[in-house]
């Protein structure tokens, strides 16, 4: 078939990622008909096989293996990079993931003639700060616009936008965008940060064990208002700014546009598993066990859960990611605006109830939960 477009995943299997190598290969994509390549760090498993990429393992973190597979790619167009790799400090952070993303680009922009746009995907910590410092800086004030200086602390989203910045002077006329999307409602049991894998799968488990579905965040979590990105909705609002000329060299936020409270998707996520809904009580600002807690001895219950309904073979350190859930649900109101978006013409958007509902439904398809 003839390409007009070629497209380099890098984080295939990603929650972001996985959207991608799911959307691009569509006749009706923008920019279409798109060859795709996606690279992640392990063989390629069951639940991604079915899209019509070219699979490429590779650990971008290794340069000599980066260019070894990637620089024989001559052919591609638009490099969409969403991946990261997690270390105990923000410093290593920005040490690894600066380091990746320039393996990366070097390996792709001297051998891609065709070469034209990279989008990077970081997200709402530009605002706010890494997670080892939420609550020590003091963060902007929501809703955040993409104007906003940055914090004055070490972050590797601004170590990644130098390095991208660099990179793009090397070839005239490449471009870029930067995506900061919040958290991220998506499929992939491979996500460093899942929240829709870590709370079906905690259902999961309370359904197991006949116990009622105990909200594990904050009051604040509970009750402010919130909004989130579906990762169909960050993949489209990539590939606009990889096709529409308006779209260039810009960072953009990218979020749902409507917002909810927890309490009302729990009641939600009680339904989808059949568990009994438990209301939020008292003021919730008290220590209390969070899923790092209750979830620490529940591997062999996750295994046996996994036996009898017949699921794929997961971990349950895979699918829990509980630092996370509890980290966010104990999080308040944290608002973006979507204006700079839609003033440069992307009108995406989802209803996040819908959302949410369909990637436990996606999780259901694909049987990594009961
Ligand atoms: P992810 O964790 O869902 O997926 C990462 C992908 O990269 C996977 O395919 C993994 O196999 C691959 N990968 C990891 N290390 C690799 C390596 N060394 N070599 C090759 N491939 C490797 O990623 P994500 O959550 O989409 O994260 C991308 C960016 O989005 C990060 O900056 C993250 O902070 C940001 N973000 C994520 C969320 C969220 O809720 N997940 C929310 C806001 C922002």
């Amino acid at each position: 078939p003839h390409y007009r477009s070629v497209a380099l995943v890098i984080g295939v299997t990603g929650i972001v990622g996985n959207s991608l190598a799911e959307i691009l290969p569509l006749s009706d994509t923008p920019g279409g008909p798109w060859k795709v390549y996606g690279v992640a760090r392990r063989p390629r498993p069951s639940w991604n096989a079915d899209h019509p990429i070219h699979y490429i393992q590779c650990d971008v973190t290794d340069p000599d293996q980066t260019r070894d597979e990637l620089s024989k790619l001559t052919d591609v167009t638009h490099i969409f990079y969403v991946t990261w790799s997690d270390r105990p400090t923000e410093l290593e952070n920005c040490d690894v993931n600066g380091r990746m993303l320039r393996n990366v680009l070097e390996a792709v922009v001297p051998h891609a003639p065709n070469l034209q746009h990279i989008c990077l995907q970081t997200g709402r910590k530009h605002y706010v700060g890494p997670f080892e410092l939420f609550g020590k800086v003091p963060p902007h004030e929501p809703p955040y616009h993409e104007d906003l200086p940055r914090l004055d602390v070490p972050n590797f989203y601004y170590t990644q936008e130098d390095i991208l910045m660099e990179e793009v002077k090397k070839k005239e006329g490449l471009t870029w965008s930067v995506h900061r999307p919040g958290v991220i409602f998506g499929f992939s049991p491979y996500s460093l940060m899942n929240i829709i894998s870590g709370i079906s799968v905690y259902a999961a488990i309370c359904k197991h064990e006949g116990k009622p579905l105990k909200f594990p965040g904050t009051r604040a979590g509970w009750d402010s208002y919130w909004d989130v990105s579906d990762a169909d909705l960050i993949a489209e609002h990539q590939i606009w700014t990889a096709v529409d000329p308006y779209a260039k060299n810009e960072a953009f936020n990218c979020s749902n546009g409507d917002v909810f409270k927890w309490k009302h998707l729990w009641k939600v996520l009680a339904e989808q598993f059949v568990v009994e809904f438990e209301e939020f009580e008292g003021d919730g600002d008290a220590p209390r066990p969070g899923l790092v807690e209750l979830m620490k001895d529940k591997g062999e219950v996750w295994d046996q859960i996994v036996r009898e309904k017949g699921l794929v073979p997961t971990k349950l350190e895979d699918v829990g990611c509980w630092w996370f859930v509890d980290a966010m649900l104990s999080y308040g109101s944290n608002l973006d605006t979507m204006n700079k978006s839609k003033e440069h013409g992307f009108l995406g958007f989802r209803n996040t109830k819908t959302s949410f509902v369909s990637w436990i439904d996606r999780m259901r398809a694909y049987k990594i939960v009961p």
